[in-house]
C-alpha cells in the first residue's frame, strides 16, 4: 500500500518541502474562508448591531479613575498591553494584510482568527501583541492597522485585592468594594479610546472612512481616589500573610490619626479571573476583614476588664484571683475550664489578663453583670459597624440572651468583624481618644491636587481615658509574661491580647487565633489585629505573624 501511495505522489511532486507547502496552504486557505465566513455572509446580521453609531468606539482603559495610595503610588491601572487595531474588512479575502500582521508581529494565524472570530460585533478588531516590529509601524499604519497601549484596570498580582473589588468583565459593572461603593467617583473617567468614523455600509459590512481613526484621552476634568493606605506597609503585611496556608485576614491602623495603612484578607483572588473563584468552597472573593464576623475569644475580656474598672466593680491593686483550673458555673452542675489544666494559683488582675485566665475572668464577669458588660460594649462603640465606606462592612453580633459564661470568654454567638476589633485596639492604643478609623484620604485630580477630602461619618470622641490607659498598660504585661511572652524580645516591646475562637466547619470543631494589639510599647503608632482562621488540618495561634509584622515595621522605619 505505502508503495502505491508514494508512487503516485513522487509523479506529481518531487520533495517533501512541497507537500508541506500543500498542506499549509489548505490551512491558510481555510482559515481565509472562515474569516471571509465572518464579514461575508454574516456580514447582515452584524453590521445592524452597529447601523445606528456614526462611531465605533474602542476602550483603550476601564475608563475609571485610579486608586492611588496614601503617597500617590498608584493601586490600579498599571499594568500596560500593546495591542492591534484591525479593520475587519482588510482580513477578508486578502491573505497579504494577515502575512503582514505576522511579519510585524509574533502572532500566529490561529491568535489572528481567534480574535475576529471573539469580536464578531466589531468592526475593528483588537488584538493583544507581545512583540513588534517597529520598523514596520508605519507599513502597518498605511493599512489602516494601529499599534496602541492598553491600560489594564487590574495586574495578576495586585495589592489590595479585596478592599479594592472587581469589575464584571462582561461589561465593566462594579460587584465588590471600592469599585461598587465608590462607583459614582470612579466610573466616567479618564476615558481613553480609538474612535473610528464610519463612511458608509457596503455588501463587504462597514467601510471606514480614510483617516477617520484617531485615539482620544479624554481626560480634563477627571478624579482620581486617594488611599489612606500605604502601599509598603500593605507589600509588608501580604508578602507575610501569603506565606500562611491557613486563611486570614489582617488591619494595621495609625493608631494617631485612625488612618487605614494596610488591610488584607487570604486566600487572596485574581481580579483578572472571578470565574474561577465563584463557587468554590475557599469563600476566596469574601473579604474576611470586613464583612466576617468572628466569635472573639479571649480578646474580648479587654471588654470584660474595660466594663468592671469603669463600673468600680473590682480594684486592680487588691483583686486576686485563685484559679484552680476550673470553677462551677451558676448553682447547677456546668463547669468551665481554665486553659491551664493545673490552674494559674493566685493572680493579680494583671497576672489573670496576661494569662487569660477563664475562672478569674467569669468571677469578675459575675461580679460586673451582664447588663453593665452589655452597656460596655455600646461604650465601646462595639456595636455599630465602623463605616469605612465599603457597602459589604458589617457589624457585630450581639446576642441579648448570652449566657455570663459566655459572655466572660467571648464566647458562642457573640461575633464582631476584624476591623470592629481594630478599631477597639485603636481606642486604647491612643489613651482613649477614638478616632474612627478611614479608609479614604481625598478626591484628586490628574495633577494629584486635592478636589475634596473625606470625613468621617463618626464623631472623633474621648472615651475613659483613665480606664483606657490603665487597660493600654495591662496589655504591656501580656507580651512580657503571658499568653504572648514569644513577643517579649520584639524591638521596641508591644502591647497585646491574643483569644482562640472555638467554632466548627462541617461538624468538625476548629478553633481561630486572634491577636490583637499596638506596637511599639511607648507612643504606640500602629494598631495591628490578625485573625486565622482554624481549618481541620490546623488550628494557628495568630502570634508569630504580629512578630512578622512588627519585625518589618521596625526595619521599615529605621531604613
Ligand atoms: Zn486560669
Amino acid at each position: 500500500m505505502s508503495r502505491i501511495k508514494k508512487g503516485i505522489f513522487s509523479k506529481k511532486t518531487n520533495s517533501r518541502g512541497q507537500s508541506i507547502f500543500i498542506v499549509l496552504v489548505v490551512i491558510y486557505g481555510f482559515l481565509i474562508f472562515r474569516i471571509c465566513d465572518i464579514t461575508l455572509f454574516k456580514g447582515e446580521e452584524y453590521s445592524s448591531i452597529v447601523e445606528s453609531q456614526s462611531t465605533d468606539k474602542i476602550s483603550l482603559n476601564s475608563g475609571r479613575g485610579v486608586i492611588y495610595d496614601k503617597n500617590n503610588i498608584p493601586l490600579t491601572d498599571t499594568v500596560k498591553q500593546k495591542i492591534l487595531l484591525v479593520p475587519r474588512e482588510i482580513l477578508s479575502g486578502d491573505y497579504e494584510n494577515i502575512t503582514l500582521i505576522k511579519k510585524a508581529t509574533d502572532l500566529s494565524d490561529e491568535e489572528i482568527f481567534k480574535a475576529v472570530q471573539n469580536q464578531i460585533s466589531s468592526e475593528i478588531v483588537q488584538i493583544e501583541i507581545n512583540e513588534l516590529n517597529e520598523v514596520m509601524k508605519e507599513e502597518l499604519l498605511e493599512k489602516e492597522i494601529i499599534v496602541e497601549t492598553k491600560t489594564l484596570r487590574y495586574s495578576d498580582d495586585n495589592l489590595l485585592t479585596h478592599t479594592i473589588g472587581y469589575l464584571k468583565k462582561s461589561d465593566g459593572t462594579p460587584q465588590s468594594g471600592i469599585e461598587k461603593s465608590m462607583n459614582d467617583i470612579l466610573d466616567d473617567n479618564n476615558s481613553e479610546y480609538i474612535s473610528v468614523f464610519r463612511a458608509s455600509t457596503n455588501s463587504k459590512g462597514l467601510d471606514i472612512l480614510d483617516g477617520s481613526i484617531e485615539t482620544i484621552r479624554d481626560n480634563e476634568e477627571d478624579e482620581h481616589l486617594r488611599l489612606t493606605i500605604d502601599s509598603k506597609i500593605q507589600n509588608i503585611v501580604e508578602d507575610i500573610v501569603d506565606n500562611e496556608e491557613n486563611p486570614t485576614s489582617v488591619i494595621v491602623s495609625d493608631v494617631e490619626s485612625g488612618e487605614i495603612l494596610a488591610m488584607s484578607s487570604r486566600p487572596n483572588y485574581n481580579q483578572n479571573n472571578i470565574a474561577d473563584y465563584i463557587n468554590s468552597d475557599n469563600r476566596e472573593l469574601e473579604n474576611r476583614t470586613v464583612s466576617v464576623t468572628y466569635p472573639p475569644g479571649s480578646v474580648f475580656k479587654i471588654v470584660v476588664l474595660y466594663s468592671a474598672l469603669y463600673n468600680d466593680i473590682i480594684d486592680e491593686d487588691t483583686y486576686t484571683y485563685n484559679c484552680t483550673g476550673s470553677c462551677k458555673v451558676g448553682k447547677g452542675d456546668e463547669v468551665l475550664k481554665c486553659h491551664k489544666e493545673d490552674g494559674h494559683g493566685k493572680q493579680t488582675i494583671e497576672e489573670a489578663f496576661a494569662n487569660s485566665c477563664n475562672t478569674a475572668f467569669l468571677d469578675i464577669a459575675i461580679k460586673t453583670g451582664k447588663e453593665r458588660i452589655l452597656e460596655s460594649i455600646l461604650d465601646l462603640n462595639l456595636d455599630e459597624i465602623v463605616d469605612i465606606g465599603l457597602d459589604e462592612e458589617k457589624s457585630s453580633n450581639i446576642p441579648d440572651d448570652i449566657s455570663i459564661r459566655n459572655l466572660a470568654i467571648g464566647q458562642a454567638d457573640i461575633e464582631f468583624t476584624p476591623l470592629q476589633i481594630n478599631q477597639l485596639t485603636q481606642l486604647i492604643a491612643n489613651n482613649g481618644t477614638y478616632k474612627p478609623l478611614s479608609l479614604y484620604d481625598s478626591i484628586i485630580d490628574n495633577n494629584k491636587n486635592i478636589i475634596k477630602t473625606f470625613n468621617s461619618t463618626k464623631e472623633e470622641e474621648i472615651i475613659s481615658p483613665y480606664i483606657i490607659t490603665k487597660i493600654k498598660e495591662i496589655m504591656k504585661s501580656v507580651s512580657k509574661i503571658g499568653t504572648a511572652k514569644d513577643l517579649d524580645d520584639l524591638n521596641g516591646g508591644c502591647g497585646v491580647k491574643t483569644g482562640t475562637a472555638q467554632s466548627s466547619l462541617d461538624g468538625v470543631s476548629i478553633s481561630h487565633g486572634w491577636i490583637t494589639g499596638f506596637y511599639p510599647s511607648e507612643n504606640a503608632k500602629y494598631a495591628i489585629t490578625i485573625l486565622v482562621e482554624g481549618t481541620k488540618q490546623e488550628s494557628k495561634s495568630a502570634t508569630p505573624i504580629f512578630k512578622s509584622i512588627c519585625n518589618q515595621l521596625y526595619q521599615f522605619k529605621n531604613k
